[in-house]
């Protein structure tokens, strides 16, 4: 598709309907297998010579590679892989760049059960973490930075106190330390912020969340940038021989690296980390989560605008003792370089109440759906402590100030009138 333009892209990008026998929808191609034709193309397709086949689903599916080719066009990388979800997409990611031993630098203040799996299970995988609670630090952050440290995880807007990151700071600090750059950027996805125009290596999406848009598939992509230097000597996986890519026959050996350059990372992930873990997406949640994408500017651009009211009526509600929604800081530098179009429908305030009048807000709302998701069309309540950040100890939480009287909102497209008068009425009843 010939345009620049994000919503030209959202539609088209990466999908030739000539190819489909002229649908304008990506079909759904349901099927766990393809035939491979006769012996001679199933053996160029074993030869990789033919590399636009498939095969099998767990490694490639059509309808799920017009979902991958379009978040790739989207976010401005070179190459995308689905996966099942965006746990899928934050393990794989990790493993690929820190497998077989080595260190990982991330704050502490991020979605729970990230920080759960970076705390008590990957390091049982060799993988340690090295923990910093200041995103803006960025002092603290360099002096981490050991020689077995192999990449600087991030969230670009923060689960759920909605901090923002400097990732061009951050990118800078990794590029100088020869590592890459991983954003989360889940909660702006690439309609509000694209972390590579920064200089970020890799993107990882929940696209459980905004970028479908509708609460109905569970789901996660991860983008390559492509710019980063694998060959450096940090990353021996890239460059060791590997079985698959050569060719026996000829005593030929390739690695990651050489076969693919510029898309050795993702293409690493796609027959590693994908066809050997296997969390793949269907492709049916590959339909689901394309049409969402079809109406994401849509979407992101009313529910930021709702978000920013909710947020500025909440700051005039005696019982909220606090707001946090970066998004209606005015002064807030980062916010206005990386987010022009806003930081997105997510935002959290603590009650000045009792544990029991914060049980009552979440008794009390008609319009929100009590429920541990975010990106819905359909607006959101939970209270992350008891919910979705239970894994966080409390030493943590109490640093990002996430006590039990946090609540954490996500607004999706209702009148925002609706919204604000609903939550109004829920914390009357509760005082
Ligand atoms: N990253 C962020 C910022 C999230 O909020 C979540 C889920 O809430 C995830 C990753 C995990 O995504 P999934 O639930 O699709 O596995």
């Amino acid at each position: 598709m010939e345009s620049e333009h994000f919503d030209t892209l959202r539609l088209h990008a990466g999908y030739e309907p000539a190819d489909h026998l002229q649908s304008p929808i990506v079909p759904i191609y349901q099927t766990a297998a393809f035939g491979l034709g006769d012996t001679q193309t199933a053996a160029a397709i074993a030869a990789g010579t033919k590399s636009d086949a498939y095969t099998y689903s767990r490694v490639g599916n059509p309808t799920v590679r017009a979902f991958e080719k379009r978040l790739a066009v989207l976010d401005g990388g070179v190459d995308a892989v689905a996966v099942g979800s965006g746990m899928a997409a934050i393990s794989y990611a990790l493993l690929n760049v820190a497998e077989g031993g080595g260190r990982v630098l991330a704050p502490t203040n991020i979605y729970g059960a990230s920080l759960d799996e970076f705390r008590t299970l990957l390091p049982k995988f060799g993988i340690e973490f090295d923990f910093f609670d200041d995103i803006n630090d960025l002092a603290a952050i360099k002096s981490l930075i050991q020689a077995d440290t192999k990449a600087i995880y991030i969230e670009s807007v923060a689960n759920p106190s909605t901090e923002v990151a400097d990732i061009e700071a951050l990118a800078q600090i990794a590029h100088a330390a020869g590592i890459p750059l991983i954003v989360d950027n889940t909660f702006p996805t690439p309609y509000l912020c694209r972390p590579f125009d920064f200089g970020a290596d890799i993107d990882v999406y929940s696209s459980t969340k905004g970028i479908n848009g509708h609460g109905n598939v569970v789901s996660g992509v991860i983008v390559d940038h492509g710019k980063f230097d694998w060959h450096n000597g940090k990353f021996p996986q890239m460059t060791e021989s590997e079985f698959i890519l050569g060719n026996e026959a000829k005593q030929q050996t390739a690695s990651f690296y050489s076969k693919f350059g510029a898309k050795a990372f993702i293409s690493r992930i796609r027959m590693k980390y994908l066809r050997l873990f296997g969390a793949v997406m269907s492709p049916f949640d590959a339909y689901l989560a394309l049409l969402g994408v079809e109406t994401i500017s849509e979407r992101l651009s009313k529910e930021v605008q709702s978000t920013k009211a909710i947020a500025t009526y909440l700051t005039t509600n005696s019982h909220v003792e606090h707001v946090y929604y970066s998004g209606i800081e005015a002064d807030n530098k980062l916010v206005k370089k990386y987010f022009p179009r806003g930081i997105g429908a997510i935002l959290s305030f603590e009650l000045a109440g009792t544990e029991q009048q914060v049980a009552a807000v979440l008794d009390h709302v008609h319009v929100f759906t009590y429920l541990p998701n975010v990106g819905d069309v359909r607006s959101l309540i939970v209270n992350p402590v008891k919910v979705t950040h239970r894994e966080m100890p409390q030493a943590i939480r109490l640093k990002h100030k996430l006590n039990q009287q946090v609540l954490r909102l996500s607004i999706g497209l209702e009148d925002v009138n609706d919204l604000i008068a609903d939550l109004d009425q829920a914390i009357a009843q509760a005082f």
